[in-house]
């Protein structure tokens, strides 16, 4: 059976302490959440840190394991004068160093950074952001031991236009086409129609199923059976009210989750939604 995940896309959102309660809710309901649900919280770079012990210290395990950390990007190279940067090796490294805090035993150990975003239209879009620095990217964070929740999606004009399956067809065979099988396993897709972010527009049921056929289609052309197996989320102003009709379709396997993913009541309910 496929994973069904809901991740959060926290964006430039929360200060330190704001994200530091959010995910103190979200955990104070997990054991709410259906064991065959992975929920994923992505939060800026500066936030890993502390919510990497948080999650770490969760002590229940069948409630420890429902609940993953990922970033929002990392970078296209493995390590070097790249100001600004942060390389996919240090997120992973991330978890180790909890047990150096003040304080903390000497052993401890964060949860890891699990996950990695990319791909997202925001970074397509405002930082330029083309397939092939994708596919560079989604490298490192592979071989440093990420998982990568690839994201594909057409603008507004393209879907008037009929180009929707010509615009997400490409962003998946140039990227994803350039891995090998075993690399392709730890890879989650996300389809975000550009013009439901952000917008409350949200594709129809048929709209996201039919594309979500489409990718697993195309993912099968070169993956064959493998493709079965791969997580496609649906994001786009996915909330609690349109959750359950989403994740009913065959093709949907959960959601990437931007606004609703602030605040725990909501994301926590669209969780329960399968
Ligand atoms: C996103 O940007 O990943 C997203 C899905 O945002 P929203 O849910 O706010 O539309």
């Amino acid at each position: 059976m496929r994973k069904k995940i809901v991740a959060g896309n926290w964006k430039m959102n929360t200060t330190v302490a704001e994200g530091i309660e959010l995910v103190n809710q979200i955990i104070a309901k997990i054991e709410e959440i259906p064991q065959q649900v992975q929920l994923i919280v992505n939060t800026p770079f500066t936030h890993l840190f502390p919510i990497s012990k948080i999650i770490g210290d969760i002590k229940c395990p069948n409630c420890r394991s429902k609940l993953a950390l990922g970033a929002q990007n990392c970078a296209d190279k493995e390590k070097g004068a790249y100001t600004g940067e942060v390389a996919a090796q240090m997120l992973v490294s991330l978890s180790k160093a909890v047990g150096t805090v003040v304080g903390a035993p000497a052993d401890a150990v964060g949860a890891p950074v699990e996950y990695v975003i990319l791909g997202h239209s925001e970074r397509r879009g405002y930082y330029g952001e083309t397939n092939a620095i994708l596919l560079e990217k989604i490298k490192q964070a592979l071989a440093a031991g990420l998982k990568v929740i690839y994201c594909v999606g057409e603008a507004l004009e393209d879907r008037k236009a009929g180009r929707h399956f010509d615009v997400v067809g490409e962003e998946i065979k140039e990227v994803l086409f350039a891995l090998g099988e075993e690399d392709m396993k730890k890879i989650t897709v996300a389809y975000e129609p550009i013009w439901a972010i952000g917008t409350g527009e949200t594709a129809t049921k048929e709209q996201a199923q039919e594309i979500h056929a489409f990718i697993r289609k195309s993912l099968a052309e070169k993956f064959g059976a493998l493709a079965q197996q791969i997580s496609i989320l649906y994001g786009g102003s996915c909330k609690p009210s349109n959750a359950a009709e989403l994740f009913s379709q065959p093709d949907i396997d959960g959601g990437l989750i931007g606004g609703a993913a602030l605040k725990a009541d909501d994301f926590i309910a669209i969780a329960k939604s399968f």
